[in-house]
């Protein structure tokens, strides 16, 4: 069987999320690069795709140059991952919809809801898949944490704690690092900065482990370093779907803090907690008893944590496996819509731009709340 043909938007040699992307990918053999619009820089961009092994035609230096051309190709390219900056988002993933290719988009999906809403509706029109990259779910303990709330072990989930907090805008002195200063400039980061950059993460994670979604919310967001127009540090409290209390902190000011994304569910009979920056190891206690450590391919986990894990126990799996799950469930999509059969349930769990939506909306609740001192806000996507 010949490999899906990938393609690529934005995530040039330079770029901090390229080379996970492009290792992911490729990781199960699945997908093979194909073609890519790779950089701002037309010339650049087409020599790196060259590099990477596209042929000479393939190696675009715009997206609309990629778009148009691989519109007319019979080996069109099967998927096409969008990761350039967050305000090109929209335009590049809605022209790629509407010329029927499937997509996977960085996040945030979009800079409104309107847009997030409108990418949503256009994937479901076109009846192409649209994902959004949410790729820490794709962790096999943190789907190993949703299999066991879904099979009921910890009863009802009465409270999630999310955080994603670092330190890596702690910096005062920053102020004009152009790799910092946009991402505090409403013009060019939208309504957020530090919730929809990071905390969207682990908001996102909590959904995805609980099978609720954020129903309404109250947020204080506060900038931290004088003169930022949008928030480094913010804490939201918020009211799941199904009943859940939920907590969120993200900060971009925790000096110390690494990748800082952290998960814990507490239940009516355990709790759960799993740590990013130890993704192999996932904490368990069940009511008035010992916590145990599940370990990444380990027994007794779910088929699904089993099916996102390439190593044998005790090796360490990381990153480019969580986002290679991402692929492997799109691939499987992908696969079974070729072949006319249904895709299997488990690789329904990649994140939807269903997914994308929710989140947009709930940064946008957010900062409305924070605006209002707080007042409780509901969360309508
Ligand atoms: P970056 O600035 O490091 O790299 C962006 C790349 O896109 C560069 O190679 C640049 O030349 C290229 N580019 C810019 N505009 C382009 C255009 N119009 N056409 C083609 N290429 C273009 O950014 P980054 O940190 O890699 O982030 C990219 C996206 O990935 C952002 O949306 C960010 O939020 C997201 N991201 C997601 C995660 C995650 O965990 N899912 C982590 C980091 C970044």
């Amino acid at each position: 069987m010949s490999k899906l043909a990938w393609g690529l938007i934005g995530g040039g040699e330079d770029s901090q999320i390229g080379s996970a992307h492009r290792i992911a990918a490729g990781l199960d053999g699945a997908f093979a690069f194909a073609a890519g619009a790779l950089d701002i820089d037309p010339a650049r961009g087409r020599a790196f795709a060259l590099r990477l092994g596209a042929e000479r035609d393939r190696a675009y230096g715009d997206w609309r140059e990629m778009l148009e051309s691989e519109s007319r190709r019979p080996d069109r390219v099967d998927l096409v991952t969008v990761a350039t900056p967050n305000q090109t988002h929209f335009e590049i993933t809605k022209a790629f919809l509407e010329a029927g290719f499937d997509v996977l988009c960085e996040k945030p999906m979009t800079t409104t809801v309107a847009e997030a809403a409108e990418v949503a509706a256009l994937a479901r029109d076109k009846g192409r898949l649209c994902a959004v990259n949410y790729g820490y779910s794709g962790y096999p303990l943190v789907r190993q944490m949703r299999a066991m709330v879904a099979a009921g072990e910890l009863g009802r989930v009465r409270l999630v704690v999310a955080e994603f907090a670092h330190g890596f805008h702690a910096d005062a002195a920053d102020a004009g690092n152009p790799r910092v200063r946009w991402r505090y400039d409403p013009a060019q980061a939208g309504v957020s900065s530090v919730l929809a950059d990071a905390g969207s993460h682990a908001l996102h994670m909590a959904c995805f482990v609980t099978g609720q979604q954020v129903s309404r919310l109250s947020a204080d967001f506060a900038s931290c370093i004088e003169g930022r127009a949008l928030e480094d540090d913010a804490q939201v409290a918020f009211r799941m779907t199904g009943g859940a209390v939920g907590r969120l902190w993200t900060s971009a000011v925790a000096v110390g803090r690494m990748h800082g994304l952290t998960l814990q569910v507490f239940g009516e009979r355990g709790g759960l907690s799993w740590a990013q920056e130890q993704p192999n190891q996932l904490s368990w206690t069940p009511l008035n008893e010992a916590t145990r450590i599940l370990e990444r391919g380990g027994p007794n986990l779910s088929a699904s944590a089993q099916r996102s894990s390439r190593l044998v126990v005790g090796h360490a799996e990381g990153l480019f496996g969580a986002f290679g799950n991402v692929y492997a469930d799109l691939a499987e999509v992908i696969l079974a819509r070729k072949d006319g059969r249904s895709p299997s349930a488990e690789a329904l769990h990649y994140p939807s731009a269903a997914e994308g939506l929710h989140s947009i909306a709930a940064i946008h609740a957010a900062a409305a709340s924070a605006k209002s001192g707080g007042a409780w806000t509901d969360v309508t996507a």
